[in-house]
Protein backbone atom coordinates (compact mmCIF):
# COMPACT_ATOMS: atom_id res chain seq x y z
CA UNK A 1 0.00 0.00 0.00
CA UNK A 2 1.51 3.29 -0.96
CA UNK A 3 2.46 5.79 1.95
CA UNK A 4 0.11 8.43 0.21
CA UNK A 5 -2.80 6.42 0.63
CA UNK A 6 -1.67 5.54 4.36
CA UNK A 7 -1.36 9.42 5.27
CA UNK A 8 -4.15 11.44 3.72
CA UNK A 9 -3.35 14.72 3.23
CA UNK A 10 -3.59 17.01 6.48
CA UNK A 11 -5.96 19.57 4.21
CA UNK A 12 -8.67 16.49 3.48
CA UNK A 13 -8.61 14.92 6.77
CA UNK A 14 -12.39 15.19 8.32
CA UNK A 15 -10.56 16.10 11.88
CA UNK A 16 -9.11 19.15 9.74
CA UNK A 17 -12.56 19.98 8.15
CA UNK A 18 -14.14 19.53 11.28
CA UNK A 19 -11.70 22.17 13.27
CA UNK A 20 -12.30 24.23 10.37
CA UNK A 21 -16.25 24.08 10.96
CA UNK A 22 -15.74 24.16 14.79
CA UNK A 23 -13.35 27.22 14.98
CA UNK A 24 -15.75 29.13 11.79
CA UNK A 25 -18.89 28.65 13.93
CA UNK A 26 -17.40 29.31 17.09
CA UNK A 27 -15.89 32.66 15.93
CA UNK A 28 -18.88 33.10 13.70
CA UNK A 29 -21.15 33.35 16.68
CA UNK A 30 -19.15 35.01 19.11
CA UNK A 31 -19.02 37.74 16.56
CA UNK A 32 -22.77 38.15 16.62
CA UNK A 33 -22.66 37.98 20.34
CA UNK A 34 -19.86 40.74 20.15
CA UNK A 35 -22.04 42.56 17.37
CA UNK A 36 -25.72 42.41 19.36
CA UNK A 37 -23.28 43.54 22.34
CA UNK A 38 -22.32 46.90 20.67
CA UNK A 39 -25.20 47.62 19.17
CA UNK A 40 -27.03 47.36 22.75
CA UNK A 41 -24.33 49.09 24.41
CA UNK A 42 -24.03 52.01 21.77
CA UNK A 43 -28.25 52.33 21.54
CA UNK A 44 -27.89 52.58 26.06
CA UNK A 45 -25.22 54.95 25.81
CA UNK A 46 -26.79 57.36 23.19
CA UNK A 47 -30.52 57.14 24.89
CA UNK A 48 -28.48 57.92 27.85
CA UNK A 49 -26.97 61.25 25.74
CA UNK A 50 -30.43 62.44 24.46
CA UNK A 51 -31.81 61.89 27.71
CA UNK A 52 -28.99 64.71 28.94
CA UNK A 53 -30.19 66.83 26.15
CA UNK A 54 -33.38 67.23 26.48
CA UNK A 55 -33.05 67.48 30.85
CA UNK A 56 -30.62 70.71 29.59
CA UNK A 57 -33.28 71.80 27.17
CA UNK A 58 -36.07 71.35 29.88
CA UNK A 59 -33.69 73.69 32.64
CA UNK A 60 -33.40 76.58 29.52
CA UNK A 61 -37.32 76.59 29.59
CA UNK A 62 -37.71 76.71 33.31
CA UNK A 63 -35.34 79.96 33.51
CA UNK A 64 -36.23 81.57 30.08
CA UNK A 65 -39.97 81.38 31.99
CA UNK A 66 -38.11 83.09 35.33
CA UNK A 67 -35.66 85.19 34.06
CA UNK A 68 -36.49 85.54 30.57
CA UNK A 69 -34.02 85.44 27.40
CA UNK A 70 -31.20 87.59 29.17
CA UNK A 71 -31.23 84.92 32.43
CA UNK A 72 -30.75 82.24 29.16
CA UNK A 73 -27.74 83.80 27.65
CA UNK A 74 -25.61 83.85 31.10
CA UNK A 75 -26.94 80.50 32.02
CA UNK A 76 -25.75 79.04 28.53
CA UNK A 77 -22.07 80.45 28.97
CA UNK A 78 -22.27 79.57 32.88
CA UNK A 79 -23.27 75.96 32.60
CA UNK A 80 -20.54 75.31 29.07
CA UNK A 81 -18.29 76.65 31.43
CA UNK A 82 -19.20 74.66 34.45
CA UNK A 83 -19.14 71.31 32.16
CA UNK A 84 -16.48 71.95 30.01
CA UNK A 85 -16.49 74.00 27.08
CA UNK A 86 -15.05 70.91 24.73
CA UNK A 87 -17.60 69.25 25.93
CA UNK A 88 -21.05 70.67 25.39
CA UNK A 89 -22.07 73.86 23.82
CA UNK A 90 -25.63 76.02 23.40
CA UNK A 91 -27.33 78.32 20.72
CA UNK A 92 -30.26 80.22 21.21
CA UNK A 93 -31.77 80.80 17.79
CA UNK A 94 -35.01 82.51 16.20
CA UNK A 95 -37.03 80.11 14.37
CA UNK A 96 -35.66 81.12 10.97
CA UNK A 97 -31.87 80.40 12.56
CA UNK A 98 -30.77 83.18 13.75
CA UNK A 99 -28.18 82.94 16.42
CA UNK A 100 -28.69 85.32 19.14
CA UNK A 101 -26.61 83.93 22.16
CA UNK A 102 -24.64 80.97 22.51
CA UNK A 103 -21.59 79.61 24.84
CA UNK A 104 -18.13 79.76 23.66
CA UNK A 105 -18.02 78.12 20.66
CA UNK A 106 -14.08 77.90 19.14
CA UNK A 107 -14.20 74.36 19.77
CA UNK A 108 -17.97 73.59 17.85
CA UNK A 109 -17.23 76.22 14.76
CA UNK A 110 -17.88 73.18 12.37
CA UNK A 111 -21.25 72.87 13.72
CA UNK A 112 -23.44 74.77 12.08
CA UNK A 113 -27.12 75.94 12.72
CA UNK A 114 -28.89 73.04 10.73
CA UNK A 115 -32.05 74.68 8.70
CA UNK A 116 -33.34 71.25 7.84
CA UNK A 117 -33.47 70.40 11.50
CA UNK A 118 -35.11 73.63 12.30
CA UNK A 119 -37.83 72.97 9.73
CA UNK A 120 -38.53 69.45 10.72
CA UNK A 121 -38.44 70.78 14.54
CA UNK A 122 -40.90 73.78 13.72
CA UNK A 123 -43.45 70.88 12.31
CA UNK A 124 -43.14 68.30 14.91
CA UNK A 125 -43.27 71.10 17.90
CA UNK A 126 -41.31 68.64 19.65
CA UNK A 127 -37.28 68.02 19.39
CA UNK A 128 -35.06 66.96 16.40
CA UNK A 129 -31.87 65.57 17.37
CA UNK A 130 -28.82 64.90 14.82
CA UNK A 131 -25.36 63.70 15.27
CA UNK A 132 -22.07 65.44 13.85
CA UNK A 133 -18.20 64.98 13.72
CA UNK A 134 -16.20 67.66 15.04
CA UNK A 135 -12.67 67.45 12.62
CA UNK A 136 -9.99 67.59 13.50
CA UNK A 137 -10.12 64.64 15.58
CA UNK A 138 -13.07 62.76 14.81
CA UNK A 139 -15.15 63.03 17.58
CA UNK A 140 -18.88 62.39 17.43
CA UNK A 141 -21.43 64.87 18.99
CA UNK A 142 -25.22 64.60 19.29
CA UNK A 143 -27.21 68.07 19.05
CA UNK A 144 -30.48 68.62 20.20
CA UNK A 145 -32.85 71.33 18.43
CA UNK A 146 -35.55 72.09 20.78
CA UNK A 147 -38.20 75.17 21.46
CA UNK A 148 -37.50 76.50 24.73
CA UNK A 149 -39.89 79.07 24.57
CA UNK A 150 -42.18 80.48 21.84
CA UNK A 151 -40.07 81.13 19.05
CA UNK A 152 -36.76 80.28 21.02
CA UNK A 153 -35.04 77.43 19.86
CA UNK A 154 -32.31 75.74 21.87
CA UNK A 155 -29.40 74.04 19.75
CA UNK A 156 -27.34 72.06 22.04
CA UNK A 157 -24.95 69.91 21.55
CA UNK A 158 -22.61 67.56 23.91
CA UNK A 159 -19.46 65.63 22.57
CA UNK A 160 -19.93 61.82 22.30
CA UNK A 161 -16.78 61.09 24.00
CA UNK A 162 -17.34 58.54 26.97
CA UNK A 163 -19.21 56.51 23.49
CA UNK A 164 -15.58 57.00 21.16
CA UNK A 165 -14.07 55.41 24.31
CA UNK A 166 -15.83 52.73 24.87
CA UNK A 167 -15.52 52.00 21.28
CA UNK A 168 -11.78 51.78 21.04
CA UNK A 169 -12.07 50.14 24.73
CA UNK A 170 -14.62 47.77 23.00
CA UNK A 171 -12.09 47.32 19.77
CA UNK A 172 -8.95 46.37 22.37
CA UNK A 173 -11.19 43.75 23.53
CA UNK A 174 -12.76 42.54 20.70
CA UNK A 175 -9.65 41.71 18.43
CA UNK A 176 -7.96 40.25 21.45
CA UNK A 177 -11.18 38.27 22.35
CA UNK A 178 -11.13 37.06 18.58
CA UNK A 179 -7.87 36.38 18.97
CA UNK A 180 -8.16 33.80 21.78
CA UNK A 181 -11.28 32.37 20.67
CA UNK A 182 -9.98 31.27 17.37
CA UNK A 183 -7.05 29.79 18.68
CA UNK A 184 -8.79 28.12 21.77
CA UNK A 185 -11.77 26.84 19.11
CA UNK A 186 -9.42 26.01 16.53
CA UNK A 187 -7.59 23.89 19.16
CA UNK A 188 -10.47 22.26 21.63
CA UNK A 189 -12.07 21.71 17.53
CA UNK A 190 -8.81 19.39 17.01
CA UNK A 191 -8.64 18.08 20.01
CA UNK A 192 -12.61 16.92 19.93
CA UNK A 193 -12.30 16.04 16.60
CA UNK A 194 -9.32 13.80 16.84
CA UNK A 195 -11.16 12.03 20.23
CA UNK A 196 -14.15 11.43 18.23
CA UNK A 197 -12.55 10.01 15.45
CA UNK A 198 -9.97 8.14 17.28
CA UNK A 199 -12.55 4.95 16.47
CA UNK A 200 -12.29 5.70 13.01
CA UNK A 201 -8.61 5.35 13.10
CA UNK A 202 -8.59 1.62 15.38
CA UNK A 203 -10.77 0.78 12.67
CA UNK A 204 -8.04 1.84 9.95
CA UNK A 205 -5.43 0.29 11.95
CA UNK A 206 -7.41 -3.04 12.18
CA UNK A 207 -8.05 -2.72 8.30
CA UNK A 208 -4.88 -2.08 7.22
CA UNK A 209 -3.33 -4.76 9.21
CA UNK A 210 -5.66 -7.52 7.91
CA UNK A 211 -4.05 -9.85 5.66
CA UNK A 212 -5.58 -13.23 3.85
CA UNK A 213 -2.97 -14.77 6.97
CA UNK A 214 -4.44 -13.09 9.87
CA UNK A 215 -8.15 -12.65 8.98
CA UNK A 216 -9.04 -13.16 12.55
CA UNK A 217 -8.17 -9.99 13.78
CA UNK A 218 -11.44 -7.70 14.70
CA UNK A 219 -11.82 -4.35 15.41
CA UNK A 220 -12.34 -3.30 18.95
CA UNK A 221 -15.51 -2.25 20.39
CA UNK A 222 -15.66 0.07 23.19
CA UNK A 223 -19.48 -1.03 24.11
CA UNK A 224 -20.43 2.95 23.86
CA UNK A 225 -23.18 2.14 21.76
CA UNK A 226 -22.29 5.12 19.25
CA UNK A 227 -22.18 5.59 16.09
CA UNK A 228 -18.28 4.11 15.74
CA UNK A 229 -19.01 1.18 17.89
CA UNK A 230 -21.71 0.61 15.15
CA UNK A 231 -19.34 0.83 12.11
CA UNK A 232 -16.76 -1.33 14.15
CA UNK A 233 -19.80 -4.35 14.67
CA UNK A 234 -20.54 -3.48 10.90
CA UNK A 235 -16.55 -3.92 9.98
CA UNK A 236 -16.71 -7.20 12.41
CA UNK A 237 -19.78 -8.70 10.88
CA UNK A 238 -18.03 -8.10 7.64
CA UNK A 239 -14.81 -9.51 8.45
CA UNK A 240 -16.71 -12.83 9.75
CA UNK A 241 -18.39 -13.06 6.70
CA UNK A 242 -14.95 -12.60 4.66
CA UNK A 243 -13.32 -15.14 6.78
CA UNK A 244 -15.63 -17.81 6.70
CA UNK A 245 -15.97 -16.89 2.50
CA UNK A 246 -12.27 -17.77 2.46
CA UNK A 247 -12.67 -21.05 4.66
CA UNK A 248 -15.45 -21.93 2.21
CA UNK A 249 -13.30 -21.43 -0.45
CA UNK A 250 -10.34 -22.85 0.71
CA UNK A 251 -12.24 -25.99 1.66
CA UNK A 252 -13.97 -26.43 -1.61
CA UNK A 253 -10.58 -25.84 -3.22
CA UNK A 254 -8.98 -28.41 -0.93
CA UNK A 255 -11.90 -31.29 -1.68
CA UNK A 256 -12.12 -30.61 -5.51
CA UNK A 257 -8.17 -31.01 -5.81
CA UNK A 258 -8.64 -34.12 -3.36
CA UNK A 259 -11.57 -35.45 -5.38
CA UNK A 260 -9.59 -35.16 -8.57
CA UNK A 261 -6.64 -36.57 -7.93
CA UNK A 262 -8.02 -39.51 -6.72
CA UNK A 263 -9.93 -40.30 -10.67
CA UNK A 264 -6.39 -39.05 -11.85
CA UNK A 265 -4.23 -41.69 -10.17
CA UNK A 266 -6.78 -44.45 -11.06
CA UNK A 267 -6.10 -43.44 -14.44
CA UNK A 268 -2.57 -43.10 -14.49
CA UNK A 269 -2.56 -46.77 -12.68
CA UNK A 270 -4.74 -47.92 -15.74
CA UNK A 271 -2.02 -46.69 -18.47
CA UNK A 272 0.68 -47.74 -16.30
CA UNK A 273 -0.49 -51.49 -16.21
CA UNK A 274 -1.15 -51.24 -20.20
CA UNK A 275 2.28 -50.06 -20.34
CA UNK A 276 3.85 -53.11 -18.58
CA UNK A 277 2.08 -55.70 -20.52
CA UNK A 278 2.13 -54.30 -23.59
CA UNK A 279 1.72 -57.58 -25.23
CA UNK A 280 -1.38 -57.91 -23.95
CA UNK A 281 -4.27 -56.38 -26.11
CA UNK A 282 -6.72 -57.26 -23.61
CA UNK A 283 -4.67 -54.49 -21.03
CA UNK A 284 -5.17 -52.05 -23.44
CA UNK A 285 -9.35 -52.91 -23.46
CA UNK A 286 -9.52 -52.95 -20.09
CA UNK A 287 -7.41 -49.40 -19.74
CA UNK A 288 -9.67 -48.25 -22.33
CA UNK A 289 -12.91 -48.84 -20.71
CA UNK A 290 -11.76 -47.63 -17.18
CA UNK A 291 -10.24 -44.61 -18.37
CA UNK A 292 -13.93 -43.71 -19.89
CA UNK A 293 -15.28 -44.80 -16.80
CA UNK A 294 -13.15 -42.09 -14.88
CA UNK A 295 -13.09 -39.70 -17.41
CA UNK A 296 -17.03 -39.93 -17.08
CA UNK A 297 -17.52 -39.65 -13.52
CA UNK A 298 -14.78 -36.71 -13.69
CA UNK A 299 -16.62 -35.17 -16.22
CA UNK A 300 -19.93 -35.79 -14.42
CA UNK A 301 -18.55 -33.82 -11.27
CA UNK A 302 -17.00 -30.91 -13.42
CA UNK A 303 -21.06 -30.76 -14.75
CA UNK A 304 -22.71 -30.72 -11.88
CA UNK A 305 -20.32 -27.78 -10.24
CA UNK A 306 -20.87 -25.96 -13.06
CA UNK A 307 -24.46 -26.28 -13.03
CA UNK A 308 -24.49 -25.32 -9.35
CA UNK A 309 -22.27 -22.31 -9.87
CA UNK A 310 -24.35 -21.17 -12.36
CA UNK A 311 -27.80 -21.33 -10.84
CA UNK A 312 -26.39 -19.60 -7.96
CA UNK A 313 -24.56 -17.11 -10.27
CA UNK A 314 -28.18 -16.57 -11.54
CA UNK A 315 -26.99 -17.46 -14.77
CA UNK A 316 -28.22 -21.49 -14.87
CA UNK A 317 -29.20 -22.67 -17.79
CA UNK A 318 -32.87 -24.40 -17.11
CA UNK A 319 -34.76 -25.23 -20.33
CA UNK A 320 -38.93 -25.64 -19.09
CA UNK A 321 -41.18 -27.49 -20.41
CA UNK A 322 -43.94 -29.44 -19.62
CA UNK A 323 -42.98 -32.78 -17.39
CA UNK A 324 -45.26 -35.41 -16.68
CA UNK A 325 -44.01 -36.27 -12.91
CA UNK A 326 -45.96 -38.96 -12.24
CA UNK A 327 -44.22 -40.77 -15.19
CA UNK A 328 -40.57 -39.02 -13.97
CA UNK A 329 -41.02 -40.75 -10.29
CA UNK A 330 -42.31 -44.10 -11.57
CA UNK A 331 -39.09 -44.68 -14.43
CA UNK A 332 -36.44 -43.32 -11.57
CA UNK A 333 -38.37 -45.67 -9.18
CA UNK A 334 -37.63 -48.50 -11.63
CA UNK A 335 -34.18 -47.74 -12.74
CA UNK A 336 -33.60 -48.36 -8.86
CA UNK A 337 -35.84 -51.30 -7.95
CA UNK A 338 -32.13 -53.81 -9.05
CA UNK A 339 -30.31 -51.90 -6.31
CA UNK A 340 -33.04 -52.29 -3.78
CA UNK A 341 -33.69 -55.55 -4.69
CA UNK A 342 -29.58 -56.40 -4.06
CA UNK A 343 -29.77 -54.34 -1.12
CA UNK A 344 -32.79 -56.90 -0.04
CA UNK A 345 -34.36 -53.06 0.61
CA UNK A 346 -38.48 -52.60 0.78
CA UNK A 347 -38.74 -49.91 -1.70
CA UNK A 348 -42.14 -48.40 -2.13
CA UNK A 349 -43.57 -45.83 -3.64
CA UNK A 350 -46.94 -44.43 -3.89
CA UNK A 351 -47.58 -41.69 -6.83
CA UNK A 352 -51.43 -40.37 -8.32
CA UNK A 353 -52.18 -40.08 -11.82
CA UNK A 354 -50.59 -37.58 -14.30
CA UNK A 355 -49.19 -34.92 -11.98
CA UNK A 356 -47.95 -32.53 -14.74
CA UNK A 357 -45.75 -29.51 -13.83
CA UNK A 358 -43.41 -27.23 -15.99
CA UNK A 359 -40.09 -27.99 -15.16
CA UNK A 360 -36.90 -28.83 -16.88
CA UNK A 361 -36.92 -32.60 -17.15
CA UNK A 362 -33.23 -33.53 -17.25
CA UNK A 363 -32.07 -31.83 -13.81
CA UNK A 364 -35.16 -32.62 -12.37
CA UNK A 365 -34.70 -36.48 -12.94
CA UNK A 366 -30.35 -36.09 -12.11
CA UNK A 367 -32.05 -34.25 -8.62
CA UNK A 368 -34.61 -36.72 -7.70
CA UNK A 369 -31.78 -39.93 -8.73
CA UNK A 370 -29.23 -38.39 -6.28
CA UNK A 371 -31.76 -38.79 -3.75
CA UNK A 372 -33.17 -42.02 -4.23
CA UNK A 373 -29.47 -42.91 -4.69
CA UNK A 374 -28.50 -41.32 -1.39
CA UNK A 375 -31.18 -42.97 0.34
CA UNK A 376 -30.34 -46.53 -0.90
CA UNK A 377 -26.84 -46.33 -0.52
CA UNK A 378 -26.97 -45.19 3.16
CA UNK A 379 -29.91 -47.66 4.31
CA UNK A 380 -28.40 -50.85 5.55
CA UNK A 381 -30.12 -54.30 3.96
CA UNK A 382 -33.49 -55.26 4.60
CA UNK A 383 -34.50 -51.73 5.62
CA UNK A 384 -36.94 -49.55 4.04
CA UNK A 385 -37.06 -46.92 1.23
CA UNK A 386 -40.76 -45.28 0.69
CA UNK A 387 -41.15 -42.95 -2.17
CA UNK A 388 -44.51 -40.83 -2.23
CA UNK A 389 -45.35 -37.81 -4.63
CA UNK A 390 -48.08 -35.59 -3.66
CA UNK A 391 -50.19 -32.12 -4.93
CA UNK A 392 -51.14 -29.76 -1.97
CA UNK A 393 -53.44 -27.33 -1.76
CA UNK A 394 -50.61 -24.29 -0.26
CA UNK A 395 -49.51 -24.24 -4.17
CA UNK A 396 -46.71 -26.44 -4.01
CA UNK A 397 -45.89 -30.64 -5.54
CA UNK A 398 -44.03 -32.65 -2.75
CA UNK A 399 -41.76 -35.44 -4.02
CA UNK A 400 -41.04 -37.35 -0.35
CA UNK A 401 -38.25 -39.97 -0.20
CA UNK A 402 -38.29 -41.38 3.11
CA UNK A 403 -35.89 -44.15 4.61
CA UNK A 404 -34.98 -46.14 7.80
CA UNK A 405 -31.16 -45.00 7.37
CA UNK A 406 -28.67 -44.53 9.89
CA UNK A 407 -30.19 -40.32 9.94
CA UNK A 408 -28.34 -37.34 10.04
CA UNK A 409 -27.45 -35.12 13.08
CA UNK A 410 -29.80 -32.17 13.66
CA UNK A 411 -26.35 -30.28 13.10
CA UNK A 412 -26.06 -31.09 10.20
CA UNK A 413 -29.22 -30.35 8.49
CA UNK A 414 -27.67 -27.57 6.44
CA UNK A 415 -24.03 -28.62 5.84
CA UNK A 416 -24.82 -31.31 4.18
CA UNK A 417 -26.63 -29.13 1.36
CA UNK A 418 -22.94 -27.72 1.26
CA UNK A 419 -20.51 -28.52 -1.79
CA UNK A 420 -18.41 -31.53 -0.68
CA UNK A 421 -19.41 -32.00 2.53
CA UNK A 422 -19.95 -35.34 3.28
CA UNK A 423 -20.15 -37.09 6.96
CA UNK A 424 -17.19 -38.80 8.81
CA UNK A 425 -19.65 -41.88 8.44
CA UNK A 426 -20.25 -41.24 4.80
CA UNK A 427 -16.92 -41.70 3.91
CA UNK A 428 -16.54 -45.36 3.26
CA UNK A 429 -19.47 -45.41 0.56
CA UNK A 430 -18.76 -43.95 -2.72
CA UNK A 431 -20.20 -40.18 -3.50
CA UNK A 432 -18.71 -36.77 -4.04
CA UNK A 433 -20.63 -34.73 -1.71
CA UNK A 434 -22.27 -32.96 -4.81
CA UNK A 435 -25.55 -34.47 -5.15
CA UNK A 436 -27.94 -33.03 -2.35
CA UNK A 437 -26.42 -29.33 -3.35
CA UNK A 438 -27.30 -30.05 -6.62
CA UNK A 439 -30.64 -31.24 -5.97
CA UNK A 440 -31.48 -28.16 -3.99
CA UNK A 441 -29.55 -25.89 -6.47
CA UNK A 442 -32.32 -27.73 -9.22
CA UNK A 443 -35.55 -27.08 -6.61
CA UNK A 444 -34.84 -23.58 -5.68
CA UNK A 445 -34.06 -22.89 -9.99
CA UNK A 446 -37.78 -23.80 -9.77
CA UNK A 447 -38.72 -21.75 -7.28
CA UNK A 448 -38.74 -24.17 -4.48
CA UNK A 449 -37.25 -26.05 -1.94
CA UNK A 450 -35.24 -29.26 -0.94
CA UNK A 451 -36.03 -29.85 2.89
CA UNK A 452 -34.78 -32.55 5.09
CA UNK A 453 -36.49 -34.08 8.82
CA UNK A 454 -34.33 -36.80 10.17
CA UNK A 455 -33.71 -38.79 13.49
CA UNK A 456 -30.26 -40.40 14.12
CA UNK A 457 -30.95 -43.77 13.93
CA UNK A 458 -34.38 -44.32 12.74
CA UNK A 459 -33.96 -42.55 9.08
CA UNK A 460 -34.52 -39.57 6.83
CA UNK A 461 -37.05 -37.55 5.05
CA UNK A 462 -35.82 -35.66 2.26
CA UNK A 463 -38.92 -33.61 0.37
CA UNK A 464 -38.41 -31.51 -3.18
CA UNK A 465 -41.15 -28.55 -2.92
CA UNK A 466 -42.19 -27.36 -6.04
CA UNK A 467 -44.42 -24.78 -6.75
CA UNK A 468 -48.01 -25.25 -7.92
CA UNK A 469 -48.01 -21.97 -9.87
CA UNK A 470 -47.28 -23.80 -13.37
CA UNK A 471 -48.40 -27.43 -11.83
CA UNK A 472 -51.52 -28.70 -14.24
CA UNK A 473 -53.48 -31.97 -12.64
CA UNK A 474 -55.08 -34.32 -15.03
P1 LIG B 1 -22.68 -37.98 -1.22
O1 LIG B 1 -23.88 -38.84 -1.03
O2 LIG B 1 -22.04 -38.13 -2.53
O3 LIG B 1 -21.70 -38.08 -0.09
P2 LIG B 1 -24.56 -35.86 -0.99
O4 LIG B 1 -24.41 -34.38 -1.25
O5 LIG B 1 -25.59 -36.56 -1.74
O6 LIG B 1 -23.13 -36.44 -1.18
O7 LIG B 1 -24.85 -36.02 0.56
C1 LIG B 1 -24.07 -35.31 1.49
C2 LIG B 1 -24.02 -36.06 2.81
O8 LIG B 1 -25.31 -36.10 3.41
C3 LIG B 1 -23.66 -37.51 2.66
O9 LIG B 1 -22.27 -37.67 2.65
C4 LIG B 1 -24.30 -38.14 3.87
O10 LIG B 1 -23.44 -37.97 4.98
C5 LIG B 1 -25.53 -37.29 4.11
N1 LIG B 1 -26.75 -37.96 3.54
C6 LIG B 1 -27.33 -37.69 2.36
N2 LIG B 1 -28.44 -38.46 2.20
C7 LIG B 1 -28.57 -39.20 3.33
C8 LIG B 1 -29.50 -40.16 3.78
N3 LIG B 1 -30.54 -40.53 3.02
N4 LIG B 1 -29.32 -40.71 4.99
C9 LIG B 1 -28.27 -40.35 5.77
N5 LIG B 1 -27.33 -39.44 5.40
C10 LIG B 1 -27.48 -38.87 4.18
Amino acid sequence: MSLKLMMPDLFKTIAFRLTLWYAGIFSVSSCVAFALFYFLATQTLQEQTDRDLLEKARYFSTVIQRNGIMGASKLAVIEAQAAGEKRIFFRLLYPNGEVFASSHMSYWKDISVDLDAINTLSHTKGHVFTTWLIRPNDQKARVLYSFVAQNVILQTGIAMDFQSKFISAFKTVFIAAMGFIIIFSAVSGLFLSRKALSGVKAITRTANSISAANLEKRVPVTGNQDELDLLAHTVNRMLDRIEALIQSIREMSDNIAHDLKSPLTRIRGFAEIALINMDNIDNYRGMAANTIEESDRLLDMINTMLVISKAEAGEGEFFYKSVNLTAMVQEAWDLFVPVAEDKCIDFTHEVPAHVQIEADAKMLQRAFANLLDNALKYTREKGRVHVDLRSETDGFVYIRVADTGPGIDSACFEKIFERFYRAESSRTSTGTGLGLSFARTVARQHKGDLIVTSQLGKGSVFTMKLPYRNVQII
